[in-house]
């Protein structure tokens, strides 16, 4: 079965630790990610040309035993939580990114909250220790009113002052790293069973197909083995790690980039190796059928509806009913299971009248307004016409890509705390049509702004299918040759994503600012 090691206690091993990295906006996760990996690359090696696969692993020595650390390189807890959302447990400690200048701010809170929801054990990095307006003192005081005291102050809590600019105090970072999970955690896995683990990321590459970085969890992943990932399979043909090497096999906690699939599993997909193609295949055919009798589930459930609609006309329940659409089947489970373990008292109910999923469809919308419901989108958005039945039918959709918010939003609604919150404003949407690809620029999406307003650094995500593809923000706007700030409907322009690359023609980007409103 998934997510058992095989086997009793001696043949477990010691694995690495698995580390994401997470804080406020600005405060160096992403610098702090990048100076580990290129201080990881053999000293000054020629070339030192490491890939960009999703996940790294670096070495550190802790009283002259070598040991590995991995850290998942997409800096951020809505990665993580996404992730989690579908059932795949990757991380097992929280590097908490402060910026010694600026102290703490919301969204280290915010990143603090979900490393606790997980139950996993945080260090934090106060940075940019370099600067003259450092205040770790402050930061450590800041932290212990949240829970996180310091070991110096007798907490249990390792801080570590470091400089993501200069290097100074990461390797004292690694080490606190591998004292917390050694103090906390039991990280052992069974290196001889066939390989399971999950993805990370993959994409579609021009010359290799598919390609998937898998996190392997236990067990090691081995050349010519058949395995599933999420509804895709295949054999394995080449395994590559974070230095761009081929290897013959990946041991647990190691990343590896996995080539040989027939198609691209998601983010959050459990990988397993099996005994042959035809099962591989088999399994991965079950897993898409169910997918799909996922989406497909509207019909059957009317009738249920059709008794509580009655009820609720007689005042017999007072229920708050939703339908959920999300990006995945794993997702949408999470959200109900998440949802059903909301308590909310005598008065009020919560059901969830039909989940899917895929983009929300004019289907969702007239059963959401014939039966009252809420529906809630969980990284997918509504087709065009959707939209448009939704706004003449006054149909309420909400839309969320960490499972902690809507849960937070919809337990307040019930309990009725209506104070204002807030909620996001679209501002704008585009059509992606041309893809230019320029070496120093990365892809420049040529776009069609078809509704709105769209400024440069705004929020956004780019929306496939309508399902949710990244979060990401406007890094650059041209007009003809020119810079510019903003792009009105009907006019075309050239863009940018901040820290996504892989866009495609007929991709839709769509703009939105964070605004306070008052909960109805
Ligand atoms: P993120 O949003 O948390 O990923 O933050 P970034 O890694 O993008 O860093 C934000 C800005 O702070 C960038 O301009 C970095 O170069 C700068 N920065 C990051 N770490 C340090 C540091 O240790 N010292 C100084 N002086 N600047 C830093």
């Amino acid at each position: 079965e998934f997510g058992e090691d095989l086997g009793d206690e001696d043949d477990l091993a010691a694995r690495p630790p698995v580390v994401t990295v997470m804080g406020h906006v600005d405060h160096g996760k992403t610098r702090l990610l990048d100076t580990l990996r290129k201080s990881n690359v053999a000293g000054g090696e020629a070339g030192g040309i490491t890939q960009a696969i999703g996940a790294y692993q670096v070495q550190t020595t802790i009283d002259g035993v070598d040991r590995g650390i991995t850290f998942i390189d997409t800096p951020g807890h809505e990665a993580f939580t996404a992730m989690r959302a579908r059932g795949a447990k990757s991380t097992d400690i929280a590097v908490l990114v402060v910026a010694a200048d600026d102290g703490v701010m919301p969204q280290t809170i915010e990143a603090l909250n979900h490393a606790k929801a997980a139950g996993i054990p945080v260090v934090v990095a106060v940075n940019k220790i370099d600067k003259e307006a450092a205040d770790p003192v402050r930061v450590r005081g800041e932290l212990s009113e949240f829970g996180l005291i310091p070991e110096e102050y007798g907490g249990d809590t390792q801080f570590v002052d470091v400089s993501a600019l200069t290097g100074e105090g990461l390797d004292r970072l690694l080490e606190a790293v591998v004292l917390t999970a050694d103090a906390a955690l039991d990280l052992r896995a069974n290196p001889d069973m066939p390989a399971q683990g999950v993805a990370i990321e993959a994409h579609l590459d021009k010359g290799r197909g598919p390609v998937a970085t898998v996190l392997i969890h236990r067990g090691t992943l081995r050349i010519g083995e058949s395995i599933v990932a999420g509804s895709a399979y295949g054999r394995v043909r080449a395994l590559i790690n974070d230095k761009g090497e081929n290897l013959t096999e990946a041991p647990p906690s190691m990343p590896v980039q996995v080539l040989g699939l027939t198609a691209v599993p998601g983010a959050g997909d459990n990988v397993l190796v099996v005994d042959d193609d035809r099962m591989a295949r088999q399994i991965a055919d079950k897993r898409g059928s169910r997918m799909r009798a996922a989406a497909q589930a509207v019909g059957s459930r009317r009738k249920t509806l059709d008794q509580l609609f009655e009820q609720l006309e007689r005042g017999e329940t007072q229920e708050l009913l939703l339908i959920l659409k999300g990006d995945g089947a794993g997702s949408v489970e999470a959200l109900e299971d998440a949802l059903s373990k909301i308590d909310v008292g005598e008065e009020v109910s919560l059901r969830v009248i039909d989940r899917g999923v895929g983009a929300i469809t004019e289907t969702n919308v007239s059963l959401a307004a014939a039966s009252k419901a809420v529906i809630i989108g969980f990284n997918v958005r509504p087709t065009v016409h959707a939209q448009q039945m939704a706004d003449r039918e006054n149909v309420d959709m909400r839309f969320y890509s960490v499972i902690y918010s809507a849960i937070d939003e919809i337990e307040a609604a019930l309990k009725g705390m209506l104070k204002p919150i807030y909620a996001e404003e679209t501002r704008g949407r585009m059509e992606i049509r041309e893809i230019f690809r320029s070496s120093k620029f990365g892809n420049i999406a040529g776009c069609m702004v078809l509704d709105g307003t769209i400024r440069r650094n705004q929020k956004g995500r780019l929306l496939r299918d309508g399902v949710v593809i990244s979060e990401t923000s406007i890094a650059s706007l041209r007009r003809e040759k020119d810079d510019a700030t903003e792009v009105r409907e009907g006019f075309e322009c050239g863009m940018t994503l901040s820290n996504f690359n892989d866009i495609r023609i007929g991709d839709i980007v769509e703009t939105y600012e964070m605004v306070e409103r008052e909960r109805s």
